[in-house]
């Protein structure tokens, strides 16, 4: 059977490579990490079925000063780093023009609205189904303003077929009395689904992948030896692995290797924070985000997580542990019963394309590298629906989508 190797063990490769064992395939994951451990191990767990709306919308820049004045504000850019991400952001602000948010909306929801079927069946495969609940989640907010500044989202969202439900003043604690009732705006979207621990399906994954024969070699891709036009080995450390194939899904730190296939792409990385808490004192019966901080609030089996924000510092800066520390008073907004006991704190590197789409398919010099990374804010949602179509395009059937929006050569 064909030999490919799948350059990064977090959530994207793990599903590319369930999705090439199933079609029999002789799979290897490289990786210096345990599966699921960077950006995989810590997101808010939550499968977005609905988050077609790209970060950068056209009114978004009015709100960038203010959380930039504000250290405990949604996102933070620290001086030092700003300069180096100046490009990034010019490509950013103009995927945010009113055309391109349409024709990003209308990608993403086509590939993010299939994600619990999708998921569904790793999940199965992997014998983890309860990892896989759909009990929805909902957006609160401390004020109309803030509610009314989300309009277009909703509006993004509806218009793609996308059930939300708002519910007012004093009927949101009935709906979940944990809430606070200083709430003035629930938005529930009762169709969304989240994972109570995403490190759990990531390592039952790999664990079905060893099962059935996948290697997973500890080490770090430094490049690839290409003759005529197709990658014959990944290069490793101390070593090289023959390959007939190979997927690239290293998160954030796909770039370089990118590069190496013939593709500059313009990826940063979005740094968030979680903090879990292992007897917080209240439970949300659903994950709830908050509208104004750019938040998760997820019920984990490991506890509650408070996840999210969003700092642009590169991959080599320390935490700033403040953003991490800021989100336990903020979420108390929400949940003013929330205890503190037992709090652990990580930082994660989030993938990130500046028009929030990621890069799924064929690197442009070799014929046999593939691409999988880049999936920002999305990549626990979209994972599954790209391993499926990764592991189509590599078996050379059609994909259940038109991948072309996800292109490398866009940029
Ligand atoms: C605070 C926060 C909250 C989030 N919440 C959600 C959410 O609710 N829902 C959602 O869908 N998404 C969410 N996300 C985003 C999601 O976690 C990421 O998009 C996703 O984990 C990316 O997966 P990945 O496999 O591409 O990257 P990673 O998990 O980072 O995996 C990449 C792997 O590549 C490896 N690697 C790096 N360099 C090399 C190399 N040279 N050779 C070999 N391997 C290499 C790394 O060690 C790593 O294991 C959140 C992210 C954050 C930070």
């Amino acid at each position: 059977m064909p030999h490919i190797a799948v350059t990064g063990a977090g959530v994207v490769g793990l599903a590319c490579a369930a999705h090439l064992q199933m079609r029999d395939f002789d799979v290897t994951l490289v990786d210096p990490l345990p599966p699921g451990e960077f950006c995989s191990f810590g997101n808010a767990g939550c499968f977005s079925r609905a988050s077609c709306v790209p970060l950068g919308l056209p009114g978004l820049w009015k709100q960038v000063p203010r959380w930039l004045l504000d250290p405990k504000g949604p996102l933070s850019i620290p001086w030092r780093y700003g300069w180096r991400i100046a490009p990034w952001l010019r490509r950013f602000q103009r995927a945010s023009s009113r055309g391109r948010v349409e024709r990003i909306a209308d990608a993403l929801h086509a590939l993010l609205t299939v994600t619990l079927d999708k998921w569904r069946v790793l999940a199965q495969w992997a014998g983890v189904p309860d990892l896989v609940v759909q009990r929805g989640y909902a957006f609160a907010y401390e004020s109309r303003a803030a509610f009314d500044a989300d309009a277009l989202g909703r509006a993004l969202r509806r218009a793609r077929g996308v059930e939300l439900e708002v519910i007012e003043g004093a009927a949101i604690r009935a709906f979940d009395p944990v809430l606070s009732p200083t709430l003035t705006h629930l938005v529930l979207l009762p169709e969304q689904g989240h994972c109570p621990n995403p490190l759990r399906l990531s390592r039952a994954l790999a664990t079905r992948l060893r099962e059935g024969g996948a290697r997973f070699v500890a080490a770090r891709a430094t490049g690839f030896d290409i003759v005529d036009g197709r990658v014959t080995r990944v290069l490793i450390e101390d070593g090289a692995i023959d390959v007939d194939a190979v997927v690239l899904a290293a998160g954030a730190h796909s770039k370089a290797l990118a590069a190496r296939l013939g593709n500059d792409v313009p990826l940063e990385t979005e740094r968030g924070y979680h903090l879990s808490i292992a007897a917080p004192g209240v439970a949300p019966t659903i994950p709830i985000a908050s509208g104004e901080g750019k938040f998760f609030v997820t019920p984990m089996e490991t506890g509650l997580r408070i996840a999210g924000t969003v700092e642009l510092a590169g991959l080599d800066a320390p935490p700033a542990w403040a953003r991490a520390d800021a989100l336990l008073d903020k979420a108390r907004r929400l949940l003013p019963g929330l205890r503190a006991d037992g709090v652990e704190r990580w930082m994660g590197h989030r993938p990130s394309l500046p028009d929030s789409m990621p890069v799924i398919g064929r690197s442009t010099r070799c014929a046999n590298a593939w691409f999988a990374f880049g999936h920002g804010h999305v990549g626990l949602t979209a994972a599954a629906p790209t391993g499926e179509i990764v592991a189509d395009l590599i078996s050379g059937r059609p994909p259940f989508m038109d991948i072309q929006p996800f292109s490398a050569k866009r940029f």
